[in-house]
C-alpha cells in the first residue's frame, strides 16, 4: 500500500464506520472498506462473545456471508485464536503450515495462504480479531500490517460503542421488547435511585431528541406541516429581505430549501414516519440524521457541503416544534433525569422534590455538576457514554450512584436486591439523623470539627440540619451560574448576608469567584484548548479586579455587625499572586471604611492548597494569611495529572494514591509549623475512611457536604484517635491506592460500621 494514501484510507473508514447506523452495519463498512483499502481478497472480523467465551465470524467480505452469526472458535483456537490470546498480529505467508491452523468449515477459507490478523483492542480488552486474506502465497507488508493495526485501534471505539449502545427495543412479531441492559459510567453521587427518566435536551439539538410516540397521529402530522409552513415563511422572508444582496446562486439555494420542504422530499419522509405513529421531533431527527449520514460519506465536495444544509433546515423546524412545546414541563413523581451534559441550570428546572436521581453522559465524578448532586444529596452517574439515551424517554431505570451504573429493565431478582439496598440507606439516614446534636469526638475524646460545603440556597437548611459547625467552602460562583449576568454588588451583598447571617456566629468561608476549568458563565464564555491548565480561579479575578473589588466589597459590607466571614482564594500558585489577591482586599477594605466611616473588621483570610506547587509552598503562604484549606479534588487532578472531567481516565483519579496522602500529610504539617490551621474541603473530607486518615494527619477541620456529615460523624465516633494513627502508620507504607482503599475499606468493618462501605451491587448483575 502507498504510504500518502494510507491517510486518506484511514480518514475515510472511520468516518463510515462512525455514521452507521448499528454494530452490524459498523462490521459490514469496516471489512468492506479495509479490503478495499489494502487490496485484498478477503477481510473478516471475529468477534469474542464473552458468554460464550468464544469468537464468532461476525462480518466478511470474501468468504461465505452466509455462515455469519453462525460459526464460531473457542477462544484459543486456530490463528483467530492465537491473534486474540496473544494480544498482537500475526503475519503469515502461508497459513495452513502454522501449527495453530484450523480449517473453519464452510465459511470457504481453503484457497487463502496469506493471512494477516490483528487483535481488535478496546481498554484492555480484546474485542475481536480483524483478519485480511489472499489466495496469493506472499507476506504482507510492514506498512499493510501498520495500517491494519492502526484501523483496528480506530475500530475498537467505535465496536465497542455499538456493542455497549445497542437498541434497547426490539420489535418481535410487532411487539415492542425490551432487553435487559447494564450500562456502565462513573460513580458520581452515591446512593441507589428507582425512578422514571426524563430527558433533558439542548434546544434544537437534532442529536439529543428523546424517541417517543405521539399521542395523536393526525394532531401531530397537523402540527408539523404548520412548523414547515413556518420554515418556509421564513426562508421566503430571507429571500425577499435580501433580494438585492444575494446573487443569482444564492437565490437559488434558497428555492432549494423550500424544495427540500416540500412533501415529496424531507417532509414527506417525516410525515410518513409520524403516520406510524412516531411524534415529530424524533420522526425529524430520524430523518435528518440518516440524510446526513448519506451526505457525510459522499466524496464530492459540493454534495458534502449540503450537508451542513440540510442539518441547518432540520435544526429551523426543530426550534418550531420545540418551542411550540415548550412550557412548563411535568416531571414525573420520581424523575431521573438524563442529559448529554447536565449543567447546573439544568437541575433546577425539575421540582426539587421531584428529582431523585441524575445521568450525565459526558463528565466524570469530580465534575462540577456531580459535587453539586452530592451536595443535594442525589444518586448521580455520570459519563454513561454508552447509554442510549434518546430511547430512554419515560422509561423505568435504577440507577447505582456508588458503582456508576444505569439498569434498563432489570430482572425481578436484581429490582429487589436494589429495593433492599435502597430500603437500607433510608434506615441508615434516620439512624444517623440522631446524631445531630451529639459532638463529633472520637472514642478518646479529640474533637474534629466538621464543617459544610454549600453553594445553593437549599444547602443552608440541610447544614444546619445536619449540625454543621461551620462552612468551610461557599462556591460563590454557584449563585453567579444561575444568573444571566454578573450579580451586582448590592445583589451579592443579599446572597452572601443571608448565608453569613443562617450560621452566625459559626464561621463562613467564602472563596472569591472561582470560574474557568469545567465551570464557565453562560454570560463569560472562556474557551481554551487547556481549560484545567487556563485562565481559572484566581488568575481570571486577577485580571478583572473590578470583579474581585465589588465581590470582596460585597462580602465584607455583608459581614457588617456578624463577623463571621473568612475569605478563601482558589488556585493559588505564587507568593507574588497571593500578594497582589491579598493587596486588593486591603484596599478593598480601606475603600469601604472611608466610605461607609464605620470601622468594618478585616475578615481572616485562608490559601487554597490545590496545585502542587502550593504544597511546596505551603509554609510561605501559611506566613502570610490565616489559614490554609486543601482542595483535594483540584490538587489530586494536579498532582496525578488526570483529568479530573474526563469518565475515560477516571479511574486513574485517586485520592488515595500514596503521592496524594504524602502531599496531605505535608500541607498539615507545614501549615503547623507556621502555627496556623489547616483544613480540608475537597470531596476527600467527606469520605468515611479518609476522614479517619485526616484526623489521624492532624487536619483541623474537615468540610464536605451535607449528605456525607452524619456518615463522617458516625466514623469518627467509632474510633479512637490512638487507632486513626496506626491505620495511617501502615497505610502510608503502602505503594498503591487499590490497596489502601481496600485496607481502610476492611477498617471500616473492623470499626462496627460496614454499613458505610460501599455496596457492591455489580458483582450480582
Ligand atoms: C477542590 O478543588 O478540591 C475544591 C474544593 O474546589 P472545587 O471542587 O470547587 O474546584
Ligand atoms: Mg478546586
Amino acid at each position: 500500500m502507498m504510504r500518502k494514501n494510507m491517510l486518506e484510507s484511514l480518514r475515510r473508514i472511520v468516518q463510515e464506520v462512525n455514521t452507521a447506523g448499528n454494530l452490524q452495519a459498523v462490521l459490514d463498512v469496516a471489512v468492506l472498506r479495509v479490503r478495499r483499502a489494502m487490496g485484498t481478497e478477503v477481510c473478516s472480523v471475529y468477534l469474542r462473545e464473552p458468554s460464550l467465551g468464544r469468537l464468532v465470524f461476525s462480518a466478511t467480505q470474501g468468504l461465505n456471508k452466509d455462515f455469519v452469526g453462525k460459526v464460531s472458535m473457542a477462544a484459543n483456537e486456530g490463528l483467530v485464536g492465537q491473534v486474540a490470546g496473544r494480544e498482537e498480529p500475526l503475519n503469515l505467508e502461508h497459513a495452513e503450515a502454522h501449527a495453530a491452523f484450523l480449517l473453519m468449515p464452510g465459511i470457504g477459507e481453503e484457497r487463502f495462504s496469506s493471512f494477516l490478523g490483528v487483535p481488535i483492542i478496546h481498554q484492555r480488552q480484546v474485542l475481536g480479531v480483524l483478519v485480511v486474506q489472499q489466495q496469493e502465497r506472499r507476506r504482507f507488508n510492514e506498512d499493510d500490517e501498520a495500517f491494519l493495526v492502526t484501523v483496528s485501534a480506530q475500530l475498537a471505539g467505535v465496536i465497542a460503542h455499538a456493542q455497549a449502545t445497542g437498541s434497547i427495543v426490539t420489535l418481535e412479531a410487532g411487539q415492542e421488547k425490551h432487553r435487559s441492559a447494564r450500562f456502565r459510567g462513573v460513580a458520581g453521587a452515591p446512593g441507589i435511585a428507582i425512578g422514571e427518566t426524563a430527558i433533558i435536551t439542548p434546544f434544537a439539538d437534532l442529536y439529543a431528541v428523546p424517541m417517543r410516540r405521539c399521542k395523536d397521529i393526525d394532531e401531530e402530522r397537523d402540527f408539523f406541516r404548520e412548523c414547515i409552513e413556518a420554515v418556509k415563511e421564513d426562508m421566503r422572508a430571507l429571500g425577499r429581505k435580501f433580494s438585492r444582496r444575494l446573487v443569482p446562486q444564492e437565490q437559488a439555494l434558497i428555492d432549494v430549501y423550500l424544495h427540500m420542504l416540500d412533501d415529496n422530499a424531507l417532509a414527506g419522509e417525516v410525515d410518513a414516519r409520524i403516520s406510524r405513529g412516531e411524534w415529530a421531533q424524533g420522526a425529524l431527527s430520524k430523518v435528518i440524521i440518516q440524510h446526513l449520514r448519506t451526505f457525510e460519506t459522499m466524496s464530492d465536495e459540493y454534495l458534502k457541503e449540503r450537508a451542513t444544509d440540510v442539518k441547518d433546515l432540520g435544526r429551523r423546524i426543530l426550534a418550531y416544534l420545540q418551542s411550540a412545546n415548550s412550557g412548563p414541563k411535568e416531571y414525573p413523581a420520581r424523575t431521573i433525569l438524563v442529559g448529554e451534559e447536565l449543567t447546573a441550570s439544568m437541575l433546577a428546572e425539575v421540582p426539587p422534590e421531584n428529582l431523585v436521581g441524575l445521568v450525565s453522559i459526558r463528565g466524570s465524578s469530580n465534575s462540577h455538576v456531580a459535587i453539586l448532586a452530592r451536595s443535594m444529596g442525589i444518586p448521580t452517574v455520570m459519563g454513561a457514554v454508552d447509554l442510549p439515551f434518546t430511547q430512554l424517554e419515560g422509561r423505568e431505570i435504577i440507577l447505582d450512584g456508588y458503582n456508576g451504573h444505569v439498569y434498563f429493565n432489570p430482572s425481578a431478582e436484581l429490582y429487589g436486591r436494589f429495593q433492599a439496598i435502597y430500603e437500607g440507606e433510608q434506615q441508615l439516614s434516620k439512624g444517623l439523623e440522631a446524631l445531630k446534636d451529639l459532638p463529633c469526638i472520637t472514642t478518646d475524646d479529640v474533637r474534629m470539627p466538621l464543617w459544610v460545603n454549600t453553594g445553593l440556597q437549599a444547602d443552608i437548611a440541610r447544614s444546619l440540619d445536619r449540625g454543621a459547625e461551620g462552612v468551610g467552602l461557599y462556591r460563590t460562583e454557584v449563585p453567579f451560574l444561575l444568573r444571566e449576568r454578573f450579580p451586582s454588588e448590592e445583589e451579592q451583598r443579599q446572597i452572601y448576608r443571608e448565608q453569613l447571617q443562617a450560621f452566625a456566629p459559626m464561621p463562613v468561608t467564602m472563596r472569591t469567584l472561582d470560574v474557568g476549568g469545567d465551570k464557565s458563565l453562560p454570560y463569560f464564555p472562556i474557551e481554551e484548548d487547556n481549560p484545567f491548565l487556563g485562565w481559572r480561579g484566581i488568575r481570571v479575578t486577577l485580571d478583572h479586579p473590578e470583579i474581585f473589588l465589588v465581590q470582596v466589597r460585597a462580602m465584607m459590607k455583608a459581614n457588617a455587625g456578624l463577623g463571621n466571614l473568612q475569605i478563601m482564594l482558589p488556585m493559588i500558585s505564587s507568593v507574588p499572586e497571593l500578594e497582589e489577591a491579598l493587596e486588593l482586599i486591603y484596599r478593598a477594605h480601606d475603600e469601604l471604611i472611608v466610605e461607609l466611616g464605620v470601622d468594618l473588621e478585616i475578615p481572616v483570610v485562608g490559601v487554597m492548597v490545590e496545585v502542587p506547587a502550593a504544597v511546596y509552598q505551603a509554609r510561605e503562604f501559611a506566613k502570610r494569611v490565616g489559614f490554609l484549606s486543601v482542595g483535594s479534588n483540584d490538587l489530586t487532578q494536579y498532582l496525578l495529572a488526570v483529568d479530573r472531567n474526563n469518565a475515560r481516565v477516571a479511574d486513574i483519579y485517586q485520592a488515595y494514591h500514596p503521592a496524594v496522602l504524602q502531599a496531605l500529610q505535608k500541607v498539615v504539617d507545614d501549615g503547623h509549623a507556621e502555627g496556623r490551621k489547616v483544613s480540608i474541603c475537597g470531596e476527600l473530607a467527606g469520605d468515611p475512611a479518609a476522614a479517619i486518615l485526616l484526623t489521624a494527619m492532624g487536619y483541623d477541620v474537615l468540610s464536605m457536604n451535607a449528605t456525607n456529615l452524619p456518615r463522617v460523624k458516625l466514623v469518627l465516633r467509632s474510633i479512637s484517635s490512638v487507632r486513626a494513627r496506626e491505620l495511617l502508620r501502615e497505610v502510608m507504607t503502602m505503594e498503591s491506592a487499590h490497596q489502601i482503599q481496600a485496607f481502610m475499606e476492611q477498617a471500616l468493618i473492623d470499626t462496627g460500621v460496614q454499613q458505610l462501605v460501599r455496596p457492591q451491587v455489580a458483582e450480582i448483575a
